[in-house]
């Protein structure tokens, strides 16, 4: 396991009683800690088939774009409903309460590309879940999903595995 998880401070009861709030910004301010989640990534994914990075607005966005640009491949943003000037795909899954919406540009990916998916965290694999089924809606397939913290405890992790797909993190936090 790498020391990644040095850099992610936590901040308790954010947003909510009870919530152990994983704050990446903390590793992002650190030229050092920022560079090491970069790196690992693209060490884990150079030699890989994968021909473009999806990241999920927003945090997905700042991890998915330098390792896009590393990898010399693509990234697409999987966005918040409402956000895509073109014609959208979308998709709702569930939150804790309620639920919500995502999309993709209905021409953002060609029928048959490998997708690597990226977050900053995976919980209860909802959201992951929804951005992996608009992915699959539009014919493309996923290579693996990834994520910097993974909160083994809430079962994202095993939903996306029972799903059928990898699922890789740079560190995990016990607890919610
Ligand atoms: P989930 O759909 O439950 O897997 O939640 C994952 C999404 O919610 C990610 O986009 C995370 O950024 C955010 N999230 C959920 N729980 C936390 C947490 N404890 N700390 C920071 N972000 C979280």
């Amino acid at each position: 396991m790498s020391d990644i998880a040095k850099y992610i401070r936590t901040i308790p009861h954010y947003p909510k009683e009870g919530i152990m709030f994983r704050d990446i910004t903390t590793l992002l301010k650190d030229p050092v800690g920022f560079k090491l989640a970069i790196d690992l990534l693209v060490a884990k994914y150079k030699d890989a088939p994968i021909d473009y990075v999806a990241g999920i607005e927003a945090r997905g966005f700042i991890l998915g774009s330098p390792l896009a640009f590393a990898l010399g491949i693509g990234f697409i943003p999987v966005r918040k409903k409402g956000k895509l000037p073109s014609k959208t795909i979308s998709q709702s899954y569930d939150l804790e309460y309620g639920s919500d919406t995502i999309e993709i540009h209905a021409d953002a990916l060609p029928v048959g590309a490998n997708v690597l998916l990226i977050d900053d965290l995976i919980a209860t694999g909802g959201t992951a879940l929804g951005a992996i089924t608009l992915i699959e809606k539009v014919g493309a397939k996923i290579f693996e999903t990834a994520f910097l913290v993974d909160l083994p405890e809430l079962g994202g992790t095993q939903k996306i595995q029972k799903a059928g797909h990898k699922v890789f993190s740079l560190c995990s936090f016990e607890g919610h």
